[in-house]
């Protein structure tokens, strides 16, 4: 029987791979599930699309203010517990743009996709708070159009991020994978960067695909966080 709290102490470095079901416990609504985020709409890659933010900023504005912009949002037992462990011996590597590893402690975080709450001008590059992005996205100074730092649909990841994330990874003798389905590519595919001899351990509430040898922890997250 897989014990994630043995693993954990014996592992000499710990990479977290965290998904939506990370934020879920915390307000924010599960990214892709039934009820979630995007449920009422056809077609999430279509709104969160560059091409969306080019050619129709008021509607992308609109569509990602009212729903994915939860400020008050608070870090839960998942995040502390994470955070407590990897600033001793670790790093997270994140597909949430909620900032919640960040509040809930973390130090060493890599945030794959962005973070919301980095706003700035497409045009002179200046950065804004959120608030100011809550209320308006154009730049009244000179007409630009501002955005959060967050890699849209047809962006790419920025390389430097992917390389962080590689080095975190590759680094880990001890990778768990949390809250998220591992669909979305490129971030399910950096697991293919584990060294050899790693030992790879997922918790989700439904068994996801993993590399042969990996040990699947089906739960709820927050229910197996409270124990570590
Ligand atoms: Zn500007």
């Amino acid at each position: 029987m897989f014990d994630l709290k043995q693993a954990i102490d014996d592992a000499q470095f710990v990479t977290f791979m965290t998904g939506a079901g990370v934020s879920t416990a915390s307000g924010i609504p599960d990214y892709r599930s039934k009820g979630g985020l995007y449920s009422d709409l056809a077609s999430p890659e279509e709104a969160l699309s560059d091409e969306n933010l080019r050619d129709h900023h008021e509607a992308f504005h609109d569509w990602v203010v009212k729903k994915m912009y939860y400020p008050d949002a608070k870090p839960n037992v998942i995040h502390e517990k994470m955070a407590a462990i990897t600033n001793r011996k670790g790093a997270i590597v994140t597909q949430n743009v909620d900032g919640l590893h960040q509040k809930g402690g973390a130090k060493h975080v890599i945030e794959f996709h962005g973070n919301l709450y980095n706003i700035f001008c497409q045009k002179c590059g200046q950065h804004f708070d959120y608030q100011t992005y809550l209320k308006a996205d154009v730049h009244a100074q000179d007409g630009g159009i501002l955005r959060p730092g967050i890699v849209l649909y047809g962006e790419p990841i920025n390389p430097d991020v992917v390389e962080r994330a590689i080095a975190a990874i590759s680094r880990a003798d001890l990778l768990v994978v949390v809250g998220t389905s591992f669909q979305v590519y490129p971030f399910a595919g950096l697991i293919g960067y584990a060294k050899p001899g790693a030992v790879l351990a997922a918790v989700n509430r439904e068994p996801i695909a993993l590399p042969a040898g990996a040990h699947m922890v089906v739960g709820d997250a927050v229910a197996v966080f409270s124990k570590l």
